[in-house]
């Protein structure tokens, strides 16, 4: 059998299969089990099956990724003490380097533990995640600028010494690599303020929340009116306090409708809270 046949059988066996199982689905459908909800019980099952098995491979990839990684830093370890363990010059080239895959493997090993705590839906992930970051990337960090002192003091010397020359070298290249992590560092220090603002800022406008700044010209732009039974017919009462209107009370209509006004005090309240919309249609009070 050829090779393009064998693969056409197996296209048309995968298709039957997937026809199976969505007869087997089918019962669950609202048509035959009016209790069962569309998309909880019926379809939407067959999609979360679908998305917790992608999940899973996305995991195993990961897991595969951070093992490789973890190999590599031991073998690094090991070719650090295999060749410069007997490496004398003026800088500890050797600890430097040792300590330096140290801190990787540890980072390897928290990314694994990490793994471990999302597939048990671990409650504080989130935090965890931040806190590893701060902890381990931040002795990374340390660990270089350490490593800038040592290599560039005039104590350096160890280019010079046939056992260490392999490690002035390795020290080298991952300087290089560190200026460039650093870089990643800085940027992300950097923008990290601006994203949190910029978040909250769409939140608080999904929310029709205004900044505090806004508040004032919200309230000056607000129309004031004493109350009048014969012009105001529609409500009798503020449906912010309840309260009745006397004659004479100071009301504000707002444009969104010509029955939705208010006291004057309870609107200007209600814009103090940061909201700039109107209490009983949402319609934008002013737009800015
Ligand atoms: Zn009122
Ligand atoms: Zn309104």
């Amino acid at each position: 059998m050829s090779h393009s046949e064998q693969l056409r059988q197996y296209r048309i066996r995968q298709q039957q299969q997937i026809q199976q199982h969505q007869i087997q689905r089918e019962p669950l459908l609202p048509d035959n089990n009016l209790n069962e909800p569309l998309l909880g019980g019926g379809q939407g099952r067959y999609y979360s099956d679908f998305r917790n098995q992608q999940a899973q491979s996305d995991n195993q990839q990961t897991k595969r990724d951070i093992y490789t990684d973890l190999m590599f830093n031991v073998l690094a370890m090991m070719l650090i003490i295999n060749f410069g363990a007997d490496s004398h010059c003026g800088i500890s080239i050797f600890m430097w380097c040792l300590v330096y895959f140290c801190i990787l493997s540890t980072r390897s090993l928290t990314n694994l533990f990490k793994l471990k705590l999302q597939e048990n839906q671990f409650r504080y992930y989130n935090t965890f995640t931040i806190a590893s970051f701060i902890v381990i990337d931040g002795l990374l960090l340390s660990w270089l600028i350490y490593g800038n002192i040592l290599f560039y003091s005039s104590k350096n010397d160890c280019n010079q010494m046939e056992g260490s020359r392999v490690l002035y070298n390795l020290m080298f290249v991952l300087l290089l690599v560190g200026y460039f992590q650093m870089l990643v560092y800085a940027l992300l220090i950097f923008c990290l303020p601006c994203l949190i603002v910029i978040l909250r800022h769409q939140e608080r406008q999904r929310a029709g929340i205004v900044p505090s700044s806004a508040i004032p010209s919200i309230i000056q732009s607000l129309t004031r009116l004493k109350f009048d039974n014969q012009q105001f017919k529609s409500e009798d009462q503020c449906s912010i306090c309840w309260i009745e209107f006397k004659s004479d009370d100071e009301i504000t209509p707002l444009s969104c409708d010509p029955k939705h006004y208010f006291h004057t005090k309870c609107i200007e309240d209600w814009i103090r809270t940061g909201k700039n919309t109107c209490p009983l249609c949402r319609q934008p009070i002013r737009e800015l």
